[in-house]
């Protein structure tokens, strides 16, 4: 058996136990006095260990000196409290296997050197090994799990919404087409247009943008149901925001309107908020000291404050008289752009706003039409710093006004027949919203790139397949 880092360096076992490491060398250092210094890391915690390799050990010249910034090691050894400022403990090895080396350390890219994220986007396989990457691995893993975590809490069932679907529920027409049509032998329509009713199941066949559709069909049986799975958007926008291929937290909950929509969305980002505060504070050191400086203050501000509720009508007049010179001017029905929603809850109001009720032509069919005729039960949740994170809203329940809206739209009837029968079969009042997962990352680490909060980022222009 051997330890983790993360357990030796908490104290987990006793000063003088004869413990087993295994991990990667960040860094050597040979000392004259006749030892080496070693920063072993092995991702379990931000801190390395360090390994005191005597000179006696028998492999030292042969192996242990050839051991470079990557290397792979176990290492058996005495525990014992760390002289040294900083650290807990460190190993005494007793003995060292090298199991591998690495192939010219001159070239090996992951240097024990700052790395601008740009170059280690272009290295994406090896670029868990750094510090920074390292750390956003453990904080996402914690918002993963604590959304778990709050949902179960709160009686809601997990459901595994399909990716492969025929309906483009937000209406963007940002999807990507599942072909299994032969390239060579397109069928063709009378009017020469490949004739795509032909393909994948007898019918078009696209990859997702969002879950909703089909957690509405559970929500309407199982009462509180969510998603967390990929969606995909073909995005034709370069934004330090968007990717082509990203996670979604879709929860939805019957029997509820937008203001307990927009409390569920408020006390999910808290509790996820929260946990990162509670469980990751050696990561979050990390990140406010060399990413960004108010890290850990805006979580604390999400954890503490209460989020201010504001409608889209009120929001357009706010940025009309900021006095502000933005580069796309806001006029009543235009849809707001990131340096609105920055500007909103960044300069204006200084923490998280749920925005609510937005006009009815730039939200999706779906959402639920005021008493006003103009605008529709939408919220829109906006963190300091990012803009938009959240997008939900009340869903229309009424098939009369939901049928109106679809052929208002132009959409094709037929293809929602199902999404309607929810309508016709016991329809109830039902809410929910889509948390974009890497943007909770994003809030959480500080990090300013969506690149790079996602393992192996899926977006135009810098897939490195
Ligand atoms: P945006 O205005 O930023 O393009 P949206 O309004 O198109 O977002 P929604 O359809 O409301 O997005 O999706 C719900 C959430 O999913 C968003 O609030 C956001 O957090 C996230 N999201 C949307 N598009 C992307 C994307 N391309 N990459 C990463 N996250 C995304
Ligand atoms: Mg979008
Ligand atoms: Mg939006
Ligand atoms: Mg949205």
């Amino acid at each position: 058996k051997h330890w983790s880092i993360s357990d030796l360096l908490a104290g987990k076992v006793d000063a003088d136990t004869t413990v087993t490491v295994k991990g990667w060398v960040r860094t050597r250092k040979d000392s004259k006095a006749g030892f080496s210094f070693i920063n072993l890391h092995d991702g379990s915690c931000f801190d390395p260990i360090q390994i005191i390799a005597p000179a006696e050990l028998d492999n030292y010249n042969s192996e242990i000196l050839q051991a470079t910034t990557g290397a792979s090691m176990a290492v058996e050894g005495k525990l014992v409290a760390s002289q040294g400022k900083g650290q807990s403990f460190e190993v005494q090895a007793t003995a060292i296997e090298v199991l591998g080396l690495v192939d010219d350390p001159a070239s090996y890219p992951i240097q024990p050197k700052p790395h601008t994220m740009e170059f280690l986007r272009t290295v994406a396989h090896l670029r868990p090994r750094t510090n920074a990457i390292g750390a956003v691995t453990r904080v996402q893993n914690c918002l993963a799990q604590a959304i778990h975590r709050f949902m179960h809490e709160r009686q809601f069932y997990w459901i595994h919404t399909p990716l492969i679907t025929a309906s483009d529920c937000e209406g963007a027409g940002e999807m990507f087409r599942v072909s299994t049509l032969d390239q060579t032998h397109m069928p063709m329509t009378d009017k020469g247009e490949v004739d795509y009713s032909q393909d994948f199941f007898g019918k078009e066949a696209f990859l997702t943008v969002s879950g909703q559709l089909n957690v509405e069909t559970y929500v309407s049986a199982m009462s509180k149901v969510y998603t967390f799975g990929p969606t995909f958007r073909a995005e034709n926008s370069n934004t330090s925001r968007h990717l082509a291929e990203f996670w979604m937290v879709e929860p939805e909950i019957a029997f509820a309107d937008l203001a307990q929509n927009a409390d569920l969305a408020e006390d999910m980002l808290k509790y996820i908020f929260k946990a990162v505060l509670d469980e990751r504070g050696d990561d979050l050191a990390f990140f406010n000291q060399r990413i960004d400086k108010t890290v850990i203050e805006r979580l604390e501000g999400v954890v503490n404050s209460e989020f201010e509720r504001m409608d889209y009508t009120e929001a357009v007049k706010i940025l009309q008289n900021s006095g502000k010179k933005f580069e796309f001017p806001v006029e009543w029905g235009t849809d707001l752009q990131s340096e609105h929603e920055r500007y909103l809850a960044e300069e204006k109001v200084g923490k998280p706003i749920v925005l609510m009720n937005y006009p009815k032509d730039i939200k999706a069919f779906y959402m639920r039409m005021n008493d006003d005729g103009k605008t529709v039960a939408a919220m829109d949740v906006l963190a300091p710093g990012i803009g938009e994170i959240i997008g939900g809203s009340q869903r229309e329940e009424r098939l009369d006004i939901l049928d109106s809206r679809i052929d208002e739209m132009g959409l094709p009837k037929e293809n929602y027949w199902w999404y309607r029968d929810l309508r016709r079969y016991g329809t109830v009042p039902h809410s929910g919203f889509g948390l974009g997962f890497e943007r909770a990352v994003l809030y959480a680490t500080g990090m300013k790139n969506i690149r790079d909060v996602i393992p192996f980022p899926r977006a135009a222009g810098t897939a490195e397949f």
